[in-house]
């Protein structure tokens, strides 16, 4: 029987239940070709979302890990965007003590930045696809966290970015933090801040590769049930930091809330961009993106996007271009996030169509 991943409730419902879109890895179409169907379910005990994963979505997702194509989004450090999205998280990174490991670090960037500005760090980090030994000061460990996983040391500071959300088994990823981190010290994770996406029916909440949709009221079950306080919760570009530690705090109250309504919303989004995406230029290559061509009837649009890993290739048939070749009579920018700064830059490029979000 299908249960809850956080809490193991097993009274689940189904909040989204749409057609197949392609499994987005933010690779190119030549790199990006399978269809899987889109699901997700809200417990009502705890509030918590989530797929179900089935042996064949775990098998397209165990691919995608494997490949060089892993990120939804631009690897950090790498591009423009990919270095501006790895300042904006390591002002978030308020290192704790001396002994540091990184669950899911990728390419290591924060880890290799973190030693460069104090190489008296004892930096660990562990990925599934990365590297094994000391590399750059940082002990590379090649591995997928689970709670069989012994290091035989503990960390003042375990962290992980973008991690919890892919996680399978999360409760297991907690054994791990709990047998690893030192009685005193700290946790901190970012996961993506889906509330504000489930409030407005947004079409950037569903990805294949997010098992789990933390809601306030789930975050907080799964950090009581393995003995941890949240003590400070930061919003800051469509994610949520949660600091955490054993030691105890007063927590407000987080009620579980439901979303029977969210795909009620989705849909009246979708219907808006079926108005009006025809033809229109649309900016920025991104979940959201897949997901809306997917489930509308838009075909024909030409792309935009600022990153420059992405110009020149081919997304869902169409090559993207950079904004200052876009001419056509209206462009819908895309994410939400950051629209305002999208916005401008094509006012100061001199854009004079129709410019509008979603
Ligand atoms: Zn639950």
């Amino acid at each position: 029987m299908l249960e809850c991943l956080v809490c193991t409730g097993s009274d689940l419902h189904v909040i989204l239940d749409k057609p197949a879109v392609r499994v987005w890895t933010n690779a190119p179409d030549d790199k990006n070709k399978i269809l899987y169907p889109c699901m997700l379910l809200q417990c009502t005990s705890c509030g918590h979302i989530q797929q179900n994963v089935d042996p064949s979505l775990q098998e397209i997702l165990n691919n995608v890990y494997s490949s060089a194509n892993a990120q939804l989004s631009t690897v950090l450090g790498v591009g423009n965007w990919g270095t501006a999205r790895a300042e904006s998280i390591l002002k978030k990174i308020h290192v704790f003590g001396k002994k540091i490991l990184e669950i899911g670090c990728a390419n290591g960037y924060i880890l290799r930045h973190l030693h460069e500005k104090n190489p008296h760090l004892e930096l660990t980090g562990i990925e599934p696809s990365g590297e094994n030994g000391l590399i750059d000061g940082v002990h590379f460990l090649r591995a997928f966290v689970t709670s069989s996983l012994k290091l035989r040391k503990t960390f003042d500071f375990i962290f992980a970015i973008g991690v919890f959300e892919h996680v399978m088994d999360i409760r297991d990823t907690m054994r791990f933090i709990v047998d690893h981190l030192d009685q005193h010290g700290k946790l901190l994770f970012s996961v993506p801040h889906t509330e504000s996406l489930l409030e407005t029916g947004c079409p950037s909440l569903f990805s294949h590769e997010h098992i789990h949709y933390y809601t306030s009221s789930s975050l907080a079950r799964l950090m009581h049930d393995f003995g941890f306080y949240i003590h400070t919760i930061e919003i800051d570009r469509g994610s949520i930091y949660i600091h955490a530690s054993r030691i105890k705090t007063t927590e407000p109250a987080a009620p579980v809330q439901l979303y029977p309504q969210y795909q009620q919303l989705l849909d009246e989004i979708i219907a808006m961009f079926d108005s009006t995406a025809h033809h229109a230029a649309l900016h920025g290559v991104c979940n959201k993106l897949n997901n809306l061509l997917g489930w509308s009837s838009v075909k024909h649009f030409d792309l935009a996007d600022n990153d420059e890993t992405k110009v020149g290739k081919v997304f869902w048939g169409v090559p993207v271009k950079k904004p200052e070749q876009i001419t056509n009579e209206r462009l819908i920018i895309i994410p939400s996030v950051f629209f305002q700064d999208i916005k401008e830059k094509y006012i100061a490029l001199g854009y004079g169509g129709l410019l509008s979000s979603l």
